[in-house]
């Protein structure tokens, strides 16, 4: 049996809650998403076979504003899954004060074994499947593993057809030329190399010259690779699903995402000065600075004692399990929670929104700018948390979140 992520989650909130001398009863409510809607979707492939396909969208919180969170499009993908994401986003946006609430939604497709065609029917029908439950007051989907700015278009294509008009801040992620913000696309790299550096600084420490080494090669970890070569850093391994490769000397970081950008390349066919290394080999590498940016319960109490890396920022979705947590704490490893770390795209979701909502078009200065200080103010108070219950940063992060969706939640009324 795969570890469950909600249990994970659920694991991490109670103990922050715990450190924090919270009476359940206060917190009960967040054990439990708000609502959870499964689809069935048909779907006539190219040779004419139907297909079936189950996806689903979790609503975990709106008690700080609409639902938001991403579509993801991976074969493994359950209903815990969904559920421990939603509310990651919950406390996600919590931590970086954005008026949203958590949801997250999913299909069950590997989509690289799907047409372009393909892909846009059952995305489409998907988006009429979940429509009476999303919309840019209610929940508003965007982007995660296996989705794209493409497949956002055509969600808001979908959902503004059926509406009659346009209505660009349904989704957010969307392609520059529909109502997509400038910087969204880089804005989950972006925001997890801000926050590297910040984690350095706080250590009196610089970026420059740190060895980093980079689980997946998606959106996140492409991005973030770049980022930090360009601060200085020397990337010396990276890792996408067909395997990772590894150089002392650093790896050439344009090259490589030069090569994956042409159609759907993976490291496998990449060539170059380097050693081919496994997923696991990459994870317990001697590095300074290691990035998770693929999947969740890759760090489990199995490898958790062979990490060699002295700092963890979680560029993935809950990377680490709460066993493997508490070893990594034992042995004095600076854990950046994903909540706080990978805070950047929703960020930037959120100024995509404000700017569709008001009918602003803010260039790519101002929404970098807002970015860094939101992600910049978030990590502060993370850490003024962590040293007010003198825990460790992934407790400050709950802490910071519960503190203020038990805020919300007093105001409004709603545990009455
Ligand atoms: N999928 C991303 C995440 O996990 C972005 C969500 C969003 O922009 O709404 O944070």
């Amino acid at each position: 049996m795969r570890n469950n992520p909600y249990e994970n989650f659920l694991k991490f909130m109670h103990k922050a809650a715990s450190i924090m001398g919270l009476e359940p009863n206060e917190y009960l409510a967040l054990e439990y998403p708000e609502r959870e809607l499964k689809v069935y979707i048909p779907l006539k492939m190219d040779d004419g076979r139907i297909n079936v396909f189950e996806g689903y969208r979790v609503q975990h919180s709106t008690l700080r504003g609409p639902g938001k969170g991403g579509i993801r499009y991976h074969q493994n993908v359950e209903i815990n899954d969904i559920r421990a994401l939603a509310a990651m986003m919950t406390f996600k946006c919590a931590i970086v004060n954005i008026p949203y609430g958590g949801a997250k939604g999913g299909l069950t497709v590997n989509p690289r074994e799907l047409s372009m065609g393909e892909l846009e029917r059952l995305t489409r029908k998907y988006t009429t499947a979940i429509m009476p439950f999303i919309g840019p007051e209610k929940d508003i989907p965007a982007p995660d593993v296996g989705s794209n700015s493409q497949v956002m278009d055509w969600i808001m294509d979908t959902y503004s057809a059926n509406k009659g008009y346009p209505v660009y801040g349904v989704v957010t992620g969307k392609d520059i030329d529909v109502g997509g913000s400038l910087g969204r696309n880089e804005a989950t790299g972006r925001g997890v190399t801000i926050i590297a550096i910040r984690t350095l600084q706080t250590l009196n420490q610089d970026i420059k010259g740190k060895r980093v080494a980079i689980q997946g090669m998606g959106n996140v970890g492409s991005i973030t690779a770049n980022f930090l070569h360009q601060s200085g850093a020397k990337i010396i391994a990276v890792s996408d699903v067909s395997g990772g490769i590894y150089s002392e000397k650093g790896i050439d970081i344009p090259d490589v995402l030069n090569y994956l950008d042409k159609g759907r390349n993976l490291l496998e066919g990449y060539k170059g000065d380097f050693v081919r290394i496994t997923n696991s080999e990459l994870l317990e590498c001697d590095c300074d600075i290691l990035i998770p940016a693929a999947l969740e319960n890759q760090i489990t109490e199995k490898n958790a004692d062979k990490i060699k890396a002295g700092i963890i920022i979680e560029a993935a979705n809950g990377p680490t399990s709460e066993e493997a947590d508490a070893i990594l704490n034992s042995k004095n490893v600076l854990v950046v929670p994903d909540i706080l770390a990978n805070a950047g795209g929703v960020v930037v979701s959120y100024l995509e929104w404000v700017q569709n909502l008001q009918g602003l078009l803010w260039d790519e200065d101002e929404v970098n700018d807002r970015l860094r200080k939101i992600m910049s103010k978030a990590f502060d108070e993370v850490y003024q948390n962590a040293m007010e219950y003198k825990c460790n940063m992934r407790n400050g992060a709950y802490a910071l979140a519960l503190k203020r969706l038990l805020a919300a939640a007093q105001k409004r009324g709603v545990h009455a």
